[in-house]
């Protein structure tokens, strides 16, 4: 059997920064396992590819939740990366680190070392800023480009001169000593191309002789000695294929996202005593909050029709999408290098005393359904908005024993009565913004809730029927005390009660963050990374 120091399972946003900074010491051996492919597939680095990974199952995991008390009766799409680089090669780009409150929250719930001022440091060391931002919060020489939406559009214009009618300030840098207004988004993109964490992390740390990839790679259950993490078992090649073991002198390491890492510790008998005899899986140890706790954002898109100006919707169609096809081609800038969303603004629910609880993005173009992946034909333009610390919390659990089976994913989206009153006085803000003074020469009507939803039930139900998931769960393997009876790790990342096993990824968050996951994913792993080699944190 062969055997490294450490065994990474998953080549995601964590498990990439992880692979690159352990394998700074070449003394060190490192084996990445990554149940899905290669990332070559052109679609992963064009960012208007965007639309088309989001379904696409060779490197999609493409899972389907189950319906939820405020979802009407529908199970929710939740498309996770399956490929090196995972969730950051399919996702929106967005970069979004989240707000002082909520790191510091992560360090009153027990957790040392995880306030906004020791995670600070990581975010700055990881990024390489271009654009504006003050470099006490910036930081400039990292691996991970981070750059502002350089298409300047009418329409964003528009939205953004409406927000200010309102009273909501234009902010020039949301990732920087605060959060709240209004701005175009900053986004992975260099020169027109995605810059995912495998881009920017793994695939420098593979020109290290010490790092070993091994793609087609599917876990399916860790192995123990006694409560010791002693290597992994994975299928090359998925269902039916050849079974592998690899052995880990030092640590196996869980970076297999929100969904995946509780179910294969699931899978290796950690988890619920109950949920493990159910399935008929022997217990090695009984820890009841694996995959407990699960939380994402929900938002509904809040829809107008546009008149007197073209959008997303139809440049895309016929000839216009050669122009735009070869523009990119030969500026690398135009309609294919767009990420999904194009203007973010922070700001309050009027519900709740903290700082900005809702989250609010605008598009010039409008989905079918609501949900980011399929363009309508007519023009449109769409604010999604969203509540920043959801309150309602689901879980994750294995279906079966069989590693193969997808697992049970619950996110009891609006469950708790405040996310559900927040949910709708953000859907009234977007409202108001769509119908702001500067938006009204593009306005035509409301196509979604439409101007019949007036009462805070309309709002709701209305909620419920259309809302979608922002792609954002995290909180299935949670960091907190060994005392607690929902914690998963410690604050080193060590699983409690077990030797040389630590989870690492967005699965470890205590609590939501007012932010897309991706930041915040690669930040744990990099801190990861000094409290596994012991080293100090970096100066703020
Ligand atoms: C469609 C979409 C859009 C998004 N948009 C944004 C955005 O714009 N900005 C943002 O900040 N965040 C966004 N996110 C969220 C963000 O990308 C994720 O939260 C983040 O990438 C999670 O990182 P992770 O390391 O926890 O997991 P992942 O990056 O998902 O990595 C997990 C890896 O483990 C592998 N794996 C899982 N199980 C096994 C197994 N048994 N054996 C071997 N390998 C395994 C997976 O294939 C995957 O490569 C989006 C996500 C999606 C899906």
């Amino acid at each position: 059997m062969e055997t490294f120091d450490y065994v990474i399972i998953g080549s995601g946003s964590a498990g990439s920064v992880l692979a690159n900074r352990l394998s700074e010491d070449a003394a060190t051996t490192i084996c990445v396992l990554e149940a899905g492919p290669s990332d070559w597939h052109p679609y992963i680095h064009l960012p208007a590819g965007f639309i088309k990974t989001f379904h696409m199952k060779s490197i999609n995991w493409a899972y389907q939740q189950e319906p939820g008390p405020y979802t009407a009766g529908r199970s929710i799409y939740a498309p996770r990366g399956k490929t090196l680089g995972g969730s950051s090669s399919i996702n929106g780009h967005i970069y979004n680190r989240g707000q002082r409150l909520d790191f510091d929250t992560w360090a009153q719930i027990g957790n040392r070392g995880w306030s906004y001022s020791d995670v600070l440091p990581y975010f700055k060391r990881l990024e390489r800023r271009v654009g504006e931002g003050d470099d006490a919060y910036r930081g400039r020489d990292g691996n991970l480009t981070v750059t502002t939406m350089e298409w300047k559009d009418t329409l964003c214009e528009a939205f953004m001169a409406g927000a200010m009618s309102l009273g909501i300030p234009r902010n020039p840098d949301y990732n920087g000593a605060i959060q709240e207004g209004v701005s175009y988004c900053q986004r992975t993109i260099r020169n027109g191309l995605r810059v995912s964490a495998a881009t920017a992390f793994l695939h420098p740390a593979r020109k290290r002789p010490n790092v070993h990839v091994r793609t087609h790679a599917h876990a399916t259950n860790i192995i123990f000695e006694g409560k010791r993490a002693a290597g992994v078992r994975y299928v090359k090649g998925g269902r039916g294929g050849t079974p592998v073991e690899v052995r880990a002198n030092k640590e196996v390491i869980l970076c297999g996202g929100t969904y995946n890492s509780p179910q294969l510790l699931q899978l290796s008998g950690v988890g619920s005593p109950e949920l493990l005899q159910s399935l008929g899986i022997e217990v090695r140890h009984a820890l009841p909050g694996v995959g407990e706790g699960l939380q994402d954002h929900y938002a509904p898109r809040t829809v107008a029709r546009v008149k007197n100006i073209r959008t997303i919707n139809q440049l895309r169609q016929g000839w216009h999408l050669w122009v735009e096809a070869l523009k990119w081609a030969t500026t690398r800038r135009g309609l294919l290098s767009l990420s999904p969303t194009m203007v973010y603004c922070f700001w309050h629910s009027g519900e709740t005393t903290e700082s900005s609880d809702l989250q609010l993005t605008f598009t010039p173009a409008s989905y079918k359904e609501g949900v980011q992946g399929k363009l309508e034909d007519e023009p449109g333009m769409t604010v999604a908005s969203w509540q920043q610390r959801p309150e309602s919390r689901g879980y994750v659990r294995a279906r079966s024993a069989d590693p193969f089976d997808a697992p049970v994913i619950q996110t009891n989206y609006l469950a708790a009565e405040l996310d559900r009153r927040v949910i709708v006085a953000g859907m009234k803000l977007a409202r108001r913004l769509l119908q702001s003074h500067p938006l009204a020469p593009y306005y035509a009507y409301e196509d979604f809730p439409g101007p019949q939803v007036r009462s805070d039930d309309e709002f709701l139900a209305a909620a419920t029927q259309r809302g979608t998931t922002t792609f954002h769960p995290g909180c299935t393997c949670r960091m907190g005390p060994a005392d607690s009876t929902w914690a998963v790790v410690d604050d080193q990342l060590r699983v409690h009660g077990l030797q040389g096993l630590r989870v690492v990824d967005a699965s470890i968050m205590p609590r939501m963050i007012s932010a897309n996951l991706n930041a915040s994913a690669m930040m744990i792993a990099d801190k990861a990374s000094d409290l596994i080699r012991g080293k100090a944190v970096p100066a703020a």
